[in-house]
């Protein structure tokens, strides 16, 4: 099963949840509530972050070999 991480629309807490599909509504562990908002990639939003000091995008001399 796919972990998705949500930010809990009640209390604004972040958490995960291991879900079958996307759309599966989930509660949120703290206040229980529903109303909870899907949060996009936590890769994708990490990427730039902390990438000053190094020339590749993931921080790894060997990042660009055969990814392009
Ligand atoms: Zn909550």
């Amino acid at each position: 099963m796919p972990l998705f991480e949500y930010k809990c629309r009640e209390c604004g807490k972040p958490f995960d949840e291991l879900v079958n599909h996307a759309d599966d509504p989930v509660s949120c562990p703290f206040c229980k509530s529903t109303n909870a908002e899907k949060q996009l990639s936590v890769f994708a939003a990490s990427v730039g972050g902390s990438s000053s000091a190094s020339a590749t995008p993931c921080g790894q001399p060997s990042c660009g070999s055969g990814f392009a």
